[in-house]
């Protein structure tokens, strides 16, 4: 049943759920939950309300549902794709969870962490610490990213080759669901066929489905040794065969392996403070390798150390450097994760987050490189990523001088020549960021009709009112 009331009626009933202290109502306080990172979207909202619990949010919901009010739910406002921004018609109530950001129960037995929706990363990072084990999920913007966000993206970041995505580092839910039902999934089980994988279907829906209030995650146990590599490169295709010998010879113990440019070593120096590149010796890529492992430093220190002498021997590798500390060590990697914030001074960056068969990468590279080119002659390819994941974050610098509204105004004629080639890879055009508003159109056109549609089917059995985070994902 869909009540008739005045927006203002409406508005004191929410805030009645949450108290007044809990509802941003004024224009100041909302405008930072009113745009995203990179600037590309501008919503517009009359209330943010910070829920305090499972049960507020699921009042939220279920008045949502009945006045058929759109409801955007926020975690840390880190995602990229603009799916965290209200429409622009200024109706949609935004839903934060950072009021909920508790570790509710860390189980060092069965291995798993239980935390709130709002649990900022780093602190169930920390949690994990505390118990000597690790929680995997490792990105650039851990400090303020939370669970729920993670979850709702299936955010991926640097150890995925050996860990997962959040899909795999998740073993249940506690959801509401648009109609303020609480799915109670909270289950600890490696094992369960019992139907439908209900949790799954939450998992990277960018709160088009409900909003994740709590989750089981799964802890690893903590490295006891790990080394890390800052290796020169001739090609991409060097990087590949790199990585296939690291991936044969050092196993799961393979943590991360991260492609680079020269240009984004350049750009990275340039402008990130205290950042310095490793090498003397200049080389037109890079790759970042890192070993963990569980037993001890040593058993990394030699896998390195053979892997490099074996890639030196086999041409591959012409310089490297291993990290003597973990200060060090921290260095690469910070000069790897800045690669994208460096582009920032350099103007205006057309971005693409896109995956293919991990053996086409240099194929892809070179294609889209020279459809780039071919279309703006002076573009500067900053091509990075998570090359053992298939993942490359595929962005482009404007040519030095040229005006950046023009240049960013191509941002879809470029988009277009770029996710040919991925199609043409038989590539995602959406790797691990996510689709939001960003991608959605451009999904819905390449995909399979009959995968839109069983996405529609679903979005409407789990939110006939069309409620949640509407616009987003599949419209
Ligand atoms: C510097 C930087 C580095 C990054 N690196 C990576 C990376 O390596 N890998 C990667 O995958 N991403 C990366 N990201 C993107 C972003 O951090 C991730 O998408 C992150 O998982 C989003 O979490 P959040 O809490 O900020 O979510 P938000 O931005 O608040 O929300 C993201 C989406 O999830 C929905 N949502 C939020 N909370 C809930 C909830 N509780 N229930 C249901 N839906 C919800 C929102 O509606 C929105 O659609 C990076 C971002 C930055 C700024």
């Amino acid at each position: 049943m869909t009540v008739t009331m005045s927006l203002a009626e409406r508005l004191r009933d929410f805030i009645d759920i949450v108290g007044e202290a809990n509802a941003l109502t004024s224009a100041d306080d909302i405008k930072p939950y009113l745009t995203e990172n990179r600037g590309l979207y501008h919503g517009a909202s009359p209330l943010v309300l910070k829920a305090g619990s499972t049960q507020e949010v699921s009042a939220i919901l279920k008045l949502a549902s009945e006045t058929g009010t759109a409801i955007v739910p926020v975690s840390g406002r880190t995602g990229l794709v603009g799916g965290q921004v209200p429409r622009e018609e200024g109706q949609d109530v935004l839903l934060s969870l950072e009021r909920m950001n508790r570790i509710r129960e860390v189980d060092p037995v069965a291995d798993v962490i239980v935390a709130d929706g709002g649990a900022i990363l780093a602190d169930v990072q920390k949690a994990a610490e505390a118990h000597d084990r690790l929680f995997p999920l490792s990105l650039g913007s851990e400090g303020s990213c939370r669970i729920g966000g993670n979850l709702a993206t299936n955010a991926g970041g640097t150890a995925v080759l050996a860990y997962g995505n959040m899909r795999q580092l998740c073993l249940g839910l506690e959801v509401v669901l648009p109609t303020g039902e609480i799915w109670d999934g909270l289950r600890r089980l490696k094992k369960d066929n019992s139907g439908y994988d209900l949790r799954d279907l939450f998992i990277g829906a960018e709160g088009t489905l409900g909003v994740i209030t709590g989750a089981v995650l799964k802890m690893v146990p903590r490295p006891r040794g790990r080394q890390v590599a800052y290796v020169g490169l001739a090609s991409p295709d060097a990087a590949l065969q790199l990585f296939e010998k690291a991936s044969q010879r050092c196993g799961s113990a393979l943590t991360g392996f991260e492609l680079m440019p020269r240009i984004g070593i350049e750009f990275t120096t340039r402008h990130i403070p205290g950042v310095r590149d490793p090498l003397a010796s200049i080389h037109p890529w890079y790759a970042l390798v890192d070993i963990s492992t569980s037993d001890s430093p040593e058993t990394a220190e030699t896998m390195m150390q053979e892997l490099l002498a074996e890639a030196f021997e086999a041409g591959l590798v012409s310089d490297a450097a291993i990290a003597s500390s973990i200060a060090q060590q921290d260095a690469f990697w910070h000069l790897r994760e800045s690669m994208s914030e460096a582009q920032r001074p350099e103007g205006g960056s057309i971005k693409h987050d896109v995956s293919v068969p991990i053996s086409r990468i240099p194929a892809f590279l070179a294609e889209a490189d020279a459809a780039v080119h071919a279309l703006m002659p002076d573009a500067r390819i900053c091509a990075f990523g998570h090359l053992g994941d298939g993942n490359i974050h595929y962005n482009i610098s404007q040519p030095v001088g040229a005006d950046k509204a023009a240049f960013i105004a191509r941002w879809r004629e470029v988009n277009a020549v770029v996710h040919a080639v991925v199609h043409k890879h038989t590539g995602s055009i959406s790797a691990e960021h996510g689709v939001g508003q960003l991608k959605r159109d451009e999904l819905v056109a390449s995909r399979p009709a009959i995968e839109t549609e069983l996405m529609r089917r679903i979005k409407q059995a789990f939110d006939p009112a069309g409620i949640m985070n509407p616009g987003k994902v599949i419209g």
